[in-house]
């Protein structure tokens, strides 16, 4: 009898611990990008690149009816494409699978398409907070007009029965 593989659900784990990482206090999201091979590519989470001092963002005011966070912040999804690429694994990418927290909002998917991944698995329980550019429904009409052979596939973590 072959044994439940249970990694995808390691991987959500490993996801979860990166978000605590994050200081948003408002959402936490972490990402982990796994080859093929099982090796780790990248691992990410929202918030401002090393460079940014965290203590000199602005995390609670607002301008334009924005969160002024959102001028020095990285998604999560995002930070792990850039880890991947800064670890030399760009080649990986189109047989690798992104696992993160929560759905990823049109901004991230257009990063993943652009980084040739073709697989996000996400954590369900994980209600994605949608401001501005969070939108699923630009997430849902960017995945239909992906030309044929490019499909990503963005599927929600199911327990095995
Ligand atoms: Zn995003």
């Amino acid at each position: 009898m072959r044994q439940p593989d249970h990694k995808p659900s390691v991987y959500l784990g490993l996801c979860r611990q990166m978000a605590r990482l994050s200081r948003d206090g408002n959402t936490q999201v972490g990402a982990v990008i796994i080859g093929s091979d099982g090796r780790m590519c990248g691992i990410g989470y929202n918030g401002p690149p090393p460079q940014v001092d965290d203590a000199k963002v602005l995390w609670n005011e607002r301008h334009d009816d924005l969160p002024s966070k959102y001028t020095a912040l990285i998604h999560a999804d995002e930070a792990a494409i850039l880890d991947s690429l800064r670890k030399g694994h760009a080649r990986d990418l189109p047989t690798a699978t992104m696992y993160v927290t929560g759905k990823p909002c049109s901004h991230c998917m257009l990063r993943i398409i652009n980084a040739g991944i073709r697989r996000v698995v996400y954590d369900p329980g994980v209600k994605p907070r949608c401001v501005g550019l969070i939108d699923q429904k630009k997430t849902a009409h960017l995945l239909s007009i992906l030309k044929p052979g490019c499909e990503v596939t963005v599927e929600p973590y199911e327990e095995p029965a």
